[in-house]
Formats: structure tokens, sequence, C-alpha cells
């Protein structure tokens, strides 16, 4: 059941499955695993049977279908599907049902997916693990004592894990490249502005970016051209034309140059095995023709910081929608203002309220300038960094995450470790620039990842140098083996 799209849409079209058989061949997938799992903050198989049922009438009628009919997918908590709950995995948005649907989502549905539910992440999209979900923990189904990664580990988990073919994310500093590097998947964080954030609930306004988590680079380029384009609704949306991100894939890499940043490469986080990996990764290209240098980026020893100032920045303001007036939970109290101190109190979990309080206060009149600003100057300096590479360099690449999945408990007590496995993800959001995870090995039974970093709006030569080490590769083809829950289990 871990069948790419590609392959999947083919046997709907000739006809060797029908939408209403892979639907119920998802579902009993998600009944024997997702008690172990638990990708899914709710799913809506009810509502896609139906959905299958007319896909399948009308192909045997012989209408024209959306690329994706009849495909299962799962979205991200933090993306608005109309009428389904949209909780950020947060006890503030826990009741909410938005009235309207994400640009993408109404995209995904016009292309005839059918969505299976919403996947489990870090509360509000802040964090690198899913443990700071207000829910529960979701796990990895290469080791069920393993964090997916996050913050969209839920989307990670349920594809890794066969329970939807492509799951929809969101990344402002790595939450898709991370979480699929941790599962065994790729995970394509598109430019800034490819992709309409309308319906997306904000959290760094600058940086966030949707993007899917699929089974194949294939898939990762079929679906960004279903989601990718203009929307009137979403004004930092790009006006560029979209276009067929599956054309070139096959061509190949010869005379392609590769840069390594080696402010990343040497930094001492990086475990042994993962170095490995990537070693061999960079032997892979160069056998494929491509050449491989390693260079000095000293503003990435920056990036860090600097987006642990701005994001939070952005994420107070973001939600200070969040009074328990407009929507969402509130907390009664005798007066207005304790009726909103209550409702944020009892809200927000731990990890939000720090983000708050640190946003405010590097905007607050006496340390805008020394925190904001200076943020703001640096992430201008990675920037001009990653423009200057670019006059050389074809695509930057680094692992993604300087660690293999870890255990579920290890560094939810301290913020700064969980903070240092987005090292390598978090300068290319600063920049706004397409990147792409793709599998390049295991350590100990547990997936690796490469991040490669392209130019801006140049997802279809990114995507042809991520196919064409995949192509040479095997490790897309492992697939993880989840243990079912046992009948004294349910
Ligand atoms: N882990 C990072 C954070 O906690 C990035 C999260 C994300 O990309 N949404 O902010």
């Amino acid at each position: 059941m871990t069948l790419p799209l590609e392959i999947l849409s083919e046997a709907l079209q000739s006809g060797d499955t029908s939408a209403e058989a892979l639907l119920s061949a998802m579902r009993s997938r998600v009944d024997n695993i997702e008690g172990k799992v638990r990708a899914f903050v709710n799913t809506h198989f009810s509502e896609a049977y139906p959905k299958a049922k007319h896909m399948d009438h009308l192909r045997k009628k012989g209408e024209p279908l959306g690329s994706l009919a009849g495909i299962p997918i799962a979205i991200k908590d933090n993306i608005c599907v109309k009428g389904m709950p949209t909780t950020c995995s947060s006890e503030i948005l826990k009741n909410y049902r938005p009235p309207y649907n994400a640009t993408v989502v109404e995209k995904l549905e016009a292309a005839g997916a059918i969505i299976v539910g919403k996947t489990n992440m870090d509360e509000f999209a802040m964090g690198s693990s899913t443990e700071n979900s207000a829910f529960f923990n979701t796990r990895n189904p290469w080791n069920l004592e393993r964090v997916p990664g996050g913050s969209s580990g839920g989307s990670a988990a349920a594809v890794a894990a066969g329970e939807a073919v492509f799951a929809l994310g969101s990344d402002t500093g790595g939450s898709i490249r991370q979480p699929a590097s941790f599962c065994g998947i790729v995970g394509l964080k598109p430019t800034y502005g490819r992709v309409s954030r309308y319906g997306l609930v904000a959290f760094g306004s600058s940086l966030d970016q949707i993007g899917p988590l699929t089974r194949s680079v294939k898939d990762a380029a079929i679906v960004l051209g279903v989601i990718a384009g203009h929307d009137p609704k979403d004004s930092t949306c790009s006006t560029l034309p979209v276009p067929d991100y599956t054309a070139g894939l096959n061509k190949d890499i010869r005379g392609c140059k590769l840069a390594v940043p080696k402010e990343l490469y040497e930094n001492p986080g990086v475990e042994e095995s993962v170095r490995k990996s990537f070693d061999e990764a960079l032997k892979t290209y160069q056998a494929l023709g491509a050449s491989c240098e390693f260079i000095s980026m000293k503003s990435f020893d920056y990036a860090l910081s600097t987006y642990y100032v701005i994001a939070p920045a952005e994420a107070s303001s973001n939600l200070e929608r969040y009074d328990g007036v407009r929507y969402g939970l509130r907390v009664p109290a005798d007066t207005l203002k304790a009726m909103i101190c209550n409702s944020r109190s009892k809200g927000f979990g731990q990890e939000v309220k720090r983000r708050i309080l640190t946003g405010v206060f590097v905007l607050s009149a006496g340390y805008y300038d020394a925190y904001y600003l200076k943020a703001q100057q640096v992430r201008t300096l990675i920037t001009r960094e990653y423009n200057e590479a670019f006059k050389r360099f074809d695509a930057i690449i680094t692992p993604t995450a300087p660690t293999v999945a870890f255990e579920i408990g290890e560094k939810s007590s301290d913020p700064i470790a969980m903070y240092l496995s987005d090292i390598m993800t978090i300068p290319v959001n600063m920049a706004g620039l397409p990147s792409i995870s793709i599998p390049c090995g295991f350590s100990a039974g547990l997936p690796i990842g490469l991040q490669i970093t392209g130019k801006a709006f140049e997802e279809a030569a990114l995507l042809k140098i991520a196919y064409a080490f995949e192509q040479a590769t095997e490790y897309h083809k492992k697939e993880p083996d989840v243990p079912s829950v046992s009948a004294s289990e349910e």
C-alpha cells in the first residue's frame, strides 16, 4: 500500500483498480496501524466514500478527470478544509471548523484528490518532533519509539506508513523537509510565493510555505504542478506561469555544479552516520557527472539565531487574533481582559507561549533595534550569500537534518537542543528558496535525508537534480514494517 502516486494514477486510469477499492485499502491500512502511528487528528472516510464512488462513475462514463482523480490524501491540520476541524493541534482551535477551503485544497479537490484526514503537528507548527501537539504524540513508522520529526510529523508519518498516497505540510523553518528526512520520504518546500498561503493558519508569514510530502520525486513534481500558481487571495503569491514540473525530470545532470557550505557540513552536531551517507551522496552525484565543491557561507552561522527572532516576532503578531472573542476557545471571566487572559492561558501550550513572549520582547520599543532590526539585516546577508553562490552553482546540498529521528522525550525538555535540529533547513526559509529532502541512507534502520536547495522559482531544475539521485539509488524503495494493532490492544 505504499505505491507512489504515479503508479496508482496509472492503475486507476487503466481500470486495474478503482477509487473505491483504493480508498478501502487505505481505510484498512489506517484501521490496522493508526493505533500505533497516530498520524491523524481526525479522519473523514465516510465523506470520502461517496466522492470515490462518484469519481469511479465519471471514469466509467469516460468523462475527463483531473490528474489526481480518486487519490486518497492527507492534509496537515493547519490548512483549512471546509467543514472539517482545523485545530493546528491546539486547544485554542480544538472546535474550530473553517467556513472555507484553503486555495491548495480547492486545487487538489478540483484535480480529483480525496481528503481522508487531517494530520497531527506541533501546535501552530512550532516544533521539530510533533511532541508539541496538544493532543498526542505521533510515532515514527520506522521505529515507534522515535519521533516522526515536525512540525508536519503527522503528514510525514501518514505517507511513510501508507495511510495516504501523499500529504500536504507547511514549512516555516524546515517543517516539511525535516519530517520527510526522519520518515524516509520526499518533502518539497517550494519557493516563497510559488504556492498560495490563503487558508494556511499563519505562523511566520514571511517564511511559511505549503508543500507536498510524497513517496517519490516525480510525485512531488506532480503535486506541485497542481497546487502552484497565482492566487488573487494571497498578495505574496507569484504570477509566474506554472511549468510542467514532470517534463524535464529525465534529463541528465552532467555538468551540474553543486556546492556544499562548510559551515553546515562541519557542524559538530552532525552525526557520523549522517555525514557518511552525505559523503556517499556526493560520490553518487559525481558518478552522475555533477561536480561538488565546498564553499563558505559565513552568515549561516547566524541563521538559527536570526530565525528565532524573526519567526517568533511574526508569530506573536499572527497569534493576537486568538482572543476568545472571534473564534476558538473562550474561558469566561468577569472582565473582558480576564476573559482574554484566561482563554489564551488555557488555550496555548508552553512552546507557543515561549514564542509569543520572545516575539513581543524582540518587537518592543526598547529592544526592536537590537534584536528585530539586526535579525532583518542578517536575513539580507543570508539572501546575498545565496545569490552569490547561485552565480556559480546550480544547487546547494547538505544533509537535511544533523541526526536521524531521535527518541520520543529525548529533546522535549530542552528547547535549544530541539531548535538545533533545524540548523540545515532554516537558512533556506530566510531566503525564500525552493528546497527538497530526499532519502539518501539509513542508520540502524532509521532514514537519512539529503537536502537540495535551488534558485528561486526554479523548482523544475531542482526536481531534476533530485530525480537523478533517486533513480541512481534504492533508498526510496525501502518501506517501514509497521506492526498492526493487535485485537487485544484495540
Ligand atoms: N522547527 C521550527 C520551529 O519550531 C520550524 C517549524 C516550521 O517549519 N513550521 O519553528
